[in-house]
């Protein structure tokens, strides 16, 4: 039994002293305080797709909470689907965004700026309503689906790696199970990244196509987008380490 603040070891101690180390009260400690999130506990007064929505509400508006009170020697069955459905529920949204941004980048958004070869490439008027629609997703929506998933995947196993390893190191309870198990439930915090990403860059082409921003607004678009990407990068760090740093000296 540790001291969860501090990692202080209090096998012995009463239950109602603190934490020698941090004074920590050793109840907050006890192991009975964690369990495991709606998802995985089945319920017949939620169904399914409530609860995993409420855990995932859970996990992105309370991540502190979250992870304090969860179970973190649980089976990875459960969690590992509650991360795939919501990697892929990513992996279309950054899918249908980049294939928008592809779009804008080949100049096929306002067709102004277009070298001739690529106007007549892509034109999709030629190839009628099916025709463009294949030719959208072979051109944008399929590779920008498999790049987010793919990355997705590596930087999980690198993360659950890495982290194992220097815990392993540091003497902290996170071996490579607990960390993956972890960062199933972290999986939601892709989830407001993708939906600011799509907002954006799906914005962005609405105004020019209805002609409120004009060409010459691309600069400044770039930048937004660029800030976005360091915010998300911060954000999705930030709240990897509330979640390893509320595991890591877990009772249970
Ligand atoms: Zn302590």
């Amino acid at each position: 039994m540790l001291c969860e603040a501090c990692g202080y070891i209090l096998t012995g101690l009463p239950d109602d002293s603190r934490c020698p180390e941090c004074g920590q009260p050793i109840s907050d400690s006890s192991p009975t305080l964690r369990h495991l999130p709606d998802w995985e506990i089945d319920n017949t007064a939620h169904t399914e797709i409530r609860r995993f929505w409420r855990t995932t509400a859970a996990v992105i508006l309370h991540p502190t909470r979250f992870y304090r009170t969860l179970a973190t020697r649980g089976h990875r069955n459960k969690s590992r689907e509650f991360a795939r459905t919501h990697w892929i529920l990513v992996t279309l949204l950054f899918g249908w965004t980049g294939s928008l941004q592809l779009l804008w980048m080949l100049g096929i958004t306002s067709w102004a700026g277009t070298p001739a070869w690529a106007r007549q490439f892509y034109d999709l008027s030629n190839a009628g309503p099916i025709g463009s629609g294949l030719l959208l997703a072979i051109i944008g929506f399929l590779p920008c689906c498999a790049l987010t998933y793919a990355v997705l995947i590596g930087a999980t196993r690198l993360a659950a790696r890495l982290t194992a390893w220097e815990a392993r190191f540091r003497n902290i309870r996170l071996p490579h199970d607990v960390v993956l198990r972890g960062l199933d439930y972290h999986s939601p915090h892709y989830l407001p990244v993708a939906i600011v990403a799509f907002l954006t860059v799906a914005g962005y082409q609405l105004l020019l196509v209805t002609g409120i921003l004009d060409d010459l607004s691309g600069p400044r678009y770039l930048y937004i987008l660029c800030a976005e990407v360091f915010f998300a990068a911060a954000y999705l760090f930030r709240t990897y380490w509330t979640g390893m740093r509320n595991m890591m000296f877990a009772n249970r």
